[in-house]
This record gives C-alpha cells, structure tokens and sequence, in this order.
C-alpha cells in the first residue's frame, strides 16, 4: 500500500483514530499519524495530508494504536495492528541456500538484514496483545544472539498473543542457543522448520548445504529436548524430495517425539524455484498422490497435518478440512476459470508465480 499524499518526516509512526489517545502517544514521545476523517494530522510534524477510501480502509483495518513503517514515498514497508498477518522481517540473508526457495540465491548471500535498532523501535512502536506475529527472513537467526534481545522484547512488552518463528533450525544444533533461546522466548511460540529429506543425502542436496541434515535434526532433538517451545516440521514437496514422502513421515515418527504439527508445503515458484524448475517442478495433483499416505502415517500416529498452498481442486475432498488458507493476501491468484467453481470461496487459491504453473489444470469444482 502506498499512501500516496504523505508527507511525514520520520519513518515509523503509531497510528490513531482517537485524538486523546492520539495525544496520549504523543505525549508518550512517539510519533503520531490521527486519521480524521479523510485528514491525517501527522505529529509531531504539525502537517496533514489527504487518504482517499481505499487508504483509510487499509488504516480502519489496522485498528487503533497500530505501528506503521513508511518510506519517503509513502509506502508502507511493514505495518503491525489487529490484523493476523504481522510478519517482523529480520534479513534477506540465510545459510542455506535450497534448491526450491523463492528467493533468489544474490539476496540469500548478500541481501540486507533490517537493522537492529530499527526493529527494537519497531516492537516499541506495536500495539500490545497483537494476535500473532511470524517472525522471518532469510534465517533469522543470521544476527545470532541479537535474536534473544528481539524475542525479550516481545516478550516483556507483551506485543502477541502467538508467535511463529522460521528458521532452518541448524543454530539449535548448538546448546548454547538453545539454552539462551529457553531463556528469550515468550509464551505460546511455535518454531517451524523444513525437514527436505530422510537423510542428509536428499536434505543436503535440496538445502545445497552439505552438513545442514545433521545439524538440522540434531537442532530439532536439542529444542524437543528443551521443552521451550513448539515445534512444527515442514516439508516442501518438489520433484527431488517427493519419492521419500512416507520416509520423512516414519523419520518424523520414529526420531521426534513431542512434534506438535507436520505441514506439507506447495511450493512457490520464484527465485531459485524458477531457476531450478527443471530439477524441482512436480505437478500438484501428482504430488498429492505421493504426499497422501504420508499423511495418513502420520495421523494415525497422532501428529497434526496441515497441507498449505494447495487449491482444493488438487486434493482429495476427504482431506479438504486439513487444506489451510496459507496463502498471504497480497500474494493469492486464481485462475479465470475459478469463476465458475462453487469452492471459490473455500479454496486458498494459488501463489502469484506458481499460478503459471497450475492455471491450466485448475478443474472448477461443481
Ligand atoms: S478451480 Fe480454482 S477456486 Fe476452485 S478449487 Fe481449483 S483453484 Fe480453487
């Protein structure tokens, strides 16, 4: 979102709809953006600038006291309010470098990390008791300890009732993090992370890391040992991984009791997925062929399972209710003959970018 008038000084900003709170914030030294009507006054700026319908509606909807970050331009680089879909983005840069990622491999080893002071002034500026915030990158834990400092402040600040981080789990290989994760991490925290293969022969040659299997599962066994958080493993399904489905699920059973969700993940085809499309592109409905006994393996062994960012018309009805709407906003498309499907509305559509890929075989659902 762009708001295209404005025409603030500063970047981040808490957002008001209510001038004593807004008077409340500014007295409390944060800078204020008070929507009055079609008006934003921004303070301590003294100035206001024009919102059209759309602009105020994307404001409403971040509700009262929410944070904002704005660029010179107006655009909005990352906002935290009532909304479920609180994303704090720590770098671009990771140490691994899958086979399968949308990102491209120039921004895993020289993109920029979010800087440190700017993310503190970002959790001072958020709402308390937030819904959920997923915590991302790249791997975040690419500023090592500094992560601790973030996960303390969002935990004595109270900013989320749930939190989601995303990390390729190979830092927890080392007990020192583990214990000073124990230490940081506030309550109700879910760690997901990628399990690619059974064995480091198919997980290293996806994450192109050689050593990452080893560390990786070591990582999950040490956090499960912790018992600090909860954990989820995901499994991006690709052409490399996709013969070894019901051996990653008897791997998950057999090594990591304590698992609380297994999510089996369509991929998204940008970055390196489309680079390596010809190593790793499968067809969703052959993938959910193979994922489906894995599925079943794992339900009767009593571990939870979500399938994300598949459309319905890929999957099996009897295992629609297990199909999550995965897919952020912004980043959802579907095909023109969607239009005439009566699951429309049920259905998590496809990734802009994978929809390239699926347009064609979508099948409307009658
Ligand atoms: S036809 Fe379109 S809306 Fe219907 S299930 Fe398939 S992708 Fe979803």
């Amino acid at each position: 979102m762009i708001l295209k008038n404005f025409n603030g000084t500063n970047s981040i900003y808490k957002l008001s709809f209510d001038q004593q709170c807004s008077s409340n914030y500014t007295a409390e030294g944060f800078n204020v953006l008070f929507v009055d009507d079609t008006e934003v006054n921004i303070s301590p700026d003294n100035t206001v600038f024009l919102v059209d319908e759309k602009e105020k509606k994307y404001l409403q909807n971040l509700g009262e006291g929410a944070c904002l970050e704005i660029s010179q331009i107006g655009k909005i680089a990352c906002a935290f309010g009532i909304t479920n879909d609180n994303t704090l983005y720590i770098t671009d840069k990771c140490n691994s470098n899958c086979i399968m990622c949308p990102m491209a491999e120039p921004a895993r080893k020289y993109g920029h990390n979010t800087p440190i002071p700017v993310i503190k002034e970002l959790i001072r500026y958020m709402p308390c008791n937030m819904e959920h915030i997923t915590i991302t990158g790249g791997e975040p834990f690419i500023i090592k300890e500094h992560l601790f400092e973030i996960l303390k402040e969002l935990k004595f600040g109270r900013k989320a009732n749930t939190y989601l981080l995303l990390s390729n789990g190979r830092i927890f290989a080392n007990h020192e993090y583990c214990k000073l994760f124990a230490e940081s991490v506030p309550e109700d925290f879910l760690v997901g992370i990628p399990l690619h293969g059974p064995n480091e022969t198919i997980h290293d040659t996806i994450s192109q890391s050689p050593g990452s299997f080893l560390q990786t599962t070591n990582g999950i066994t040490n956090l499960l040992n912790s018992k600090s958080t909860s954990i989820e493993i995901r499994i991006v399904i690709n052409k490399i991984n996709v013969p070894y489905m019901i051996e990653i699920a008897k791997y998950i059973v057999d090594k990591f009791k304590g698992i609380e969700s297994v999510k089996f993940m369509g991929m998204e085809m940008l970055g390196n997925a489309i680079v390596n499309s010809e190593k790793v592109w499968i067809p969703y409905s052959e993938a959910f062929t193979k994922i489906k006994p894995a599925i079943d393996f794992l339900i009767e062994n009593l571990i939870d399972v979500e399938i994300y960012n598949f459309p319905l018309c890929f999957v099996d009805s009897t295992y629609w209710h297990i199909c999550a709407h995965s897919i952020t906003a912004h980043k959802i498309k579907y095909a023109d003959a969607c239009l005439q499907c009566k699951e429309k509305k049920s259905c998590g559509g496809m990734f802009t970018g994978t929809d390239k890929y699926l347009s064609d075989s979508v099948k409307p659902i009658k």
